[in-house]
């Protein structure tokens, strides 16, 4: 008979599991609080404009293809890709501009263009952030640095014995310092800290391997946008014969005592009451209320490290539908702030909205026109902001607003708030109450330590048999195409355990 398995949450990972599982011949349920798919990676329509309510660039598709091909599917036949060629447009408030060209080629003219640094220097760069994917990729990425079937593994201790190549004795911002003389080079790349929610004053170069990601690897828009992933993974679960339950959320994980001292047996769920029988449980929603609701257990070791964590940073989110289109915008856009030590001091020392954010403008109306009425676009603003501890989001959001809006005025020399027909928020307090991730926090925890990368939660629990994680409070770490790394590892577990 199949082994069964309830799958707590449909955010990207859950899903992605759910699927291989179903693909492997388990029966699957899938449970979720909310009416649909896509956990943080939502959807929301405003008056005739649709935003994306979470992240908003793919990276890394072969891991998206990877999931499609664990199904027996081909990732094209459900989800639209669509290469960009300018990744990013950058925007300084002295006026200075500079396209990210996916070409390599166009890339490097452009750098040397706009910042004066020598081409030999910027080799190097590239050249290093290859070098430490290379290493980290196979050491963090596809395994479970503390599973005892990785460290045995020939290729993870080949690894291993490289480990001195990721460069995690320094920041990334010290790594940048050496790497460039142009201090607008210097902050462009300190800016993919933040793809995982840390500051690059504290996370280890090793990070590196992001600006290698998105540029080796190619970046994406999504033909419907974002929201597309999550709809398509939905339907690709249905033809597998997942049971997707929507506004079912999963009140207890059922577990009983086991001989050996201190363990437990995970043997099903409670749901709207009633207690149904499994197999396994995966818990990919955050895996602080994992404990605190579902287990009730505030003494397990896992969740006594992980409390000691600090979370990753959140975000305070515009919606604003504007009557007409930009042509001086791209896809993807960032504003640089004046001080950008100043701006990571403000989210994770003094848990404030920096005075002057960094601001990122997504309009997936120039890749999707239907995303917005004819003649207007839809602008996602995003600026990173610490988690929710409270704070008082209505005047943050109100400070936030006025600088955002004076910011792009004045660079453009229009009158911003006037263009906007339609306008939404969303705060980390709100992102905390939909998705149920502690504080808001974007990504889990933060990497802003040498150890963060082996201090995410693990993906198999050792206290309780037959429970186990993914997810982005889970290794190997939040974003859309780790969180699929995440289910895979954490199903490679299950299949060759069998429960
Ligand atoms: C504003 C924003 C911007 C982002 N930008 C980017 C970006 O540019 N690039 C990128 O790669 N990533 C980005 N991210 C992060 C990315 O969205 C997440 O890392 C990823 O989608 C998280 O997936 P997950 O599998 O951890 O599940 P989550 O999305 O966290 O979903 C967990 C689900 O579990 C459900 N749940 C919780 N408890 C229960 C229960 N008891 N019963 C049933 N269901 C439950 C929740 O309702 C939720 O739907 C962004 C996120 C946000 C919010």
């Amino acid at each position: 008979m199949s082994k069964s398995v309830a799958v707590i949450g449909a955010g990207l990972g859950s899903l992605a599991a759910a699927i291989r599982l179903a693909a492997a011949g388990w029966k699957v349920d899938l449970y979720e609080r909310l009416e649909g798919p896509g956990g943080k990676a939502g959807n929301q329509s405003l008056d005739g404009y649709r935003f994306d309510s979470g992240p908003s660039l793919v990276t890394m598709p072969w891991v998206f293809d990877a999931l499609f091909a664990a199904a027996g599917k081909r990732r094209e036949d459900y989800l639209e890709f669509i290469p960009l060629e300018i990744v990013c447009k950058y925007f300084w408030d002295d006026g200075m501009v500079l396209r990210a060209w996916a070409d390599r080629h166009k890339l490097l003219s452009e750098l040397r263009r706009t910042t004066g640094e020598s081409q030999a220097r910027l080799n190097a760069y590239f050249e290093r952030c290859r070098r430490i994917y290379d290493i980290a990729g196979e050491l963090f990425l596809e395994h479970n640095p503390r599973e005892p079937s990785t460290i045995f593994s020939a290729r993870f201790f080949k690894s291993l014995l490289r480990v001195g190549g990721i460069d995690a004795g320094r920041s990334l911002a010290e790594a940048h310092e050496q790497a460039f003389l142009s201090p607008r080079l210097r902050q462009l790349f300190n800016r993919y800290a933040t793809y995982n929610g840390s500051s690059p004053y504290r996370t280890p170069a090793t990070l590196s391997i992001i600006p290698h990601v998105e540029y080796a690897g190619g970046a994406y828009a999504v033909r419907g946008g974002i929201y597309a992933i999550p709809q398509a993974l939905d339907r690709l679960a249905r033809e597998l014969g997942v049971q997707l339950h929507y506004q079912t959320a999963v009140e207890r994980i059922l577990h009983h005592r086991e001989a050996k001292r201190g363990r437990f047996r995970v043997h099903g769920v409670t749901v709207g009451g009633a207690e149904i029988a499994y197999n396994a449980v995966i818990a990919g929603a955050d895996v602080r209320p994992v404990y605190d609701d579902l287990l009730q257990d505030q003494e397990a070791p896992d969740i006594v490290r992980y409390r000691k964590l600090e979370p990753s940073s959140s975000a305070l989110v515009f919606f604003w539908g504007m009557k007409r289109t930009f042509p001086e915008l791209e896809l993807h856009n960032i504003f640089f702030s004046r001080n950008y030590p100043d701006e990571f001091g403000a989210i994770f020392d003094r848990h404030e909205c920096p005075a002057d954010p960094t601001i990122y403008v997504n309009i997936t109306s120039k890749v999707t026109p239907g995303d917005a009425p004819a003649g207007g676009e839809n602008w996602f603003v995003l600026i990173n902001a610490p988690c929710d501890i409270g704070q008082d989001w209505e005047a943050q959001t109100a400070r936030v607003r006025r600088r955002v809006i004076t910011r792009i005025s004045e660079l453009f020399r229009i009158d911003l708030e006037s263009e906007i027909a339609a306008e939404s928020v969303m705060t980390p307090r709100d992102i905390q109450l939909r998705t149920a991730s502690h504080g808001g926090a974007l990504y889990g925890i933060s990497s802003n330590s040498r150890s963060a990368a082996f201090s995410r939660h693990p993906n198999r629990s050792r206290r309780y048999r037959g429970l186990y994680f993914c997810g982005g409070s889970t290794h190997p770490g939040g974003g859309m195409p780790l969180v699929l790394l995440s289910a895979k590892i954490t199903t490679e577990l299950m299949l060759r355990r069998q429960a």
